[in-house]
């Protein structure tokens, strides 16, 4: 099993001192920074498997950090745990607004900081195992879990209707699929899809996916399909 790396952003050094102990004695490899700046060049040097952040810290605070996270294709599917001070409720709730996963109030047991590290890992690991994490055809990368698409390492902005229909295509390659099929795969409850718009979806994804586009065929009178 890979060792898991934890980033612990905090300048009370106590509490630093304190989580990472506690983190190093369950297995973890642990990296401590005291301050959102150095937390954010750490996290660009190298992306931990989840980040443990104090709210309030002198400069970049920890909502800045979370923004700048969550802004990052790289970060953005990094878990976070704040911690906070017990009186700052309004805190937490921006706190996980800006797409924190969980938090700690301040003072903590190191058990409850290990049940809640273990209880993101065990929730992730489901998601993965759930969804095939990477499907590649061809050079076209799909990343399920982030909803990210890749070109040779170029990432491919696509809507969620677009990725889905990739995504069903790039599933079975050389599989032809219907426009019924299509639009039974990415139905949408706030809008209808048609055979028409199916059309107009994969010249648009083709369009997107540049030259590599050309893998999606179209089946004269039946469909499309992914060149296997
Ligand atoms: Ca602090």
């Amino acid at each position: 099993m890979l060792v898991k790396q934890i980033l612990v952003v905090e300048d009370e050094e106590d509490i630093l001192e304190l989580v990472s102990f506690n983190l190093k004695k369950e297995g973890y490899q642990v990296k401590g920074v005291t301050s959102g700046e150095e937390a954010l060049q750490e996290v660009r040097r190298e992306v931990p498997s989840l980040i443990i952040l104090d709210l309030m810290l002198p400069g970049v605070d920890g909502f800045d950090v979370c923004k700048a996270l969550r802004n990052d294709f790289r970060t953005k599917a990094v878990p976070v745990i704040m911690l906070t001070a017990r009186s700052e409720e309004a805190d937490i709730v921006i706190g996980l607004e800006l797409g924190a996963d969980d938090y700690l109030t301040k003072p903590f047991s190191p058990r409850e900081l290990i049940a809640r590290v273990k209880a993101i890992f065990r929730r992730l690991e489901v998601d993965i195992s759930d969804h095939e994490i990477l499907q590649k055809v061809h050079d076209i990368e799909i990343n399920v879990k982030r909803h990210e698409v890749l070109i040779s390492g170029n990432q491919i902005n696509l809507t969620s209707t677009e990725f889905r229909v990739l995504r069903l295509l790039a599933g079975k390659p050389g599989w032809v699929f219907t426009r019924d099929q299509i639009v039974g795969a990415v139905h949408d409850q706030e809008y209808a899809v048609t055979d028409r718009s199916v059309d107009v979806m994969i010249v648009g994804l083709r369009r997107k996916l540049g030259p590599s586009g050309q893998y999606i065929e179209t089946v004269r009178g039946v469909g499309y399909r992914m060149k296997g």
